[in-house]
């Protein structure tokens, strides 16, 4: 059984931040957000947003897992894509997705967008809203299956959900949208597409 007091140590040594949601559940706050039993038989660790878990795993590797980019679980398959790709972009794209996750600039035109995923499939990212993202065709290519973003990354995890609203850059709702809304809720909500 990994030891609590040994994880709030390590954690605290690599700046990744440890909180305890009940029942042994540990979730730790790095580059990227991972679940953390340390106290169960299997120690079971996991990357938000991944496939598969890991088991025993010890305090000091469950503190990497939260800075480095995933490994795939071995025994998990990669996630297959919807087959309905560019009908997944599209909806994305209504719900205002309008800047290349990798360079952040934005797209002037829909038919420039690819589906991007913040933990690639490579590495055990499932193809699940909470993990996909917008990027050029060539920006998708570049980065392949690598996540170039973690070196240097601070604020967030990349793979926390609560960070999708703020991939999502503010679209403010047409007029046309905002008659249809009703009354008390127009000029509402100006921030968000939705
Ligand atoms: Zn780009």
């Amino acid at each position: 059984m990994a030891s609590v007091a040994k994880l709030l140590k390590t954690a605290e040594k690599y700046g990744v931040t440890v909180v305890h949601h009940g029942n042994g559940h540990y979730q730790l706050t790095g580059k990227l957000l991972v679940n953390y039993y340390p106290e169960s038989k299997k120690q079971t660790a996991y990357v938000a947003g991944t496939t598969g878990g890991h088991h025993g795993v010890d305090e000091f590797r469950a503190v990497m897992m939260a800075l480095k980019p995933p490994v795939k679980a071995l025994d998990k398959p990669k996630a297959k894509r919807k087959n309905n790709v560019r009908l997944v972009r599209w909806k994305m794209w209504q719900a205002g997705f309008r800047h290349c996750y990798v360079c952040k600039q934005q797209f002037s035109d829909f038919e420039e967008t690819t589906l991007e995923h913040v933990i690639p499939l490579d590495k055990g990212g499932l193809d699940h809203p909470n993990n996909r993202a917008l990027s050029h065709a060539l920006c998708n290519q570049l980065r392949a299956n690598n996540m170039p973003e973690l070196e240097h990354h601070e604020g967030p995890p990349v793979n926390s959900v609560a960070l999708l609203p703020m991939l999502v850059q503010a679209v403010p709702p047409s007029k046309m949208v905002e008659k249809l809304l009703p009354p008390e809720l127009q000029g509402v909500n100006k921030e968000t597409p939705w």
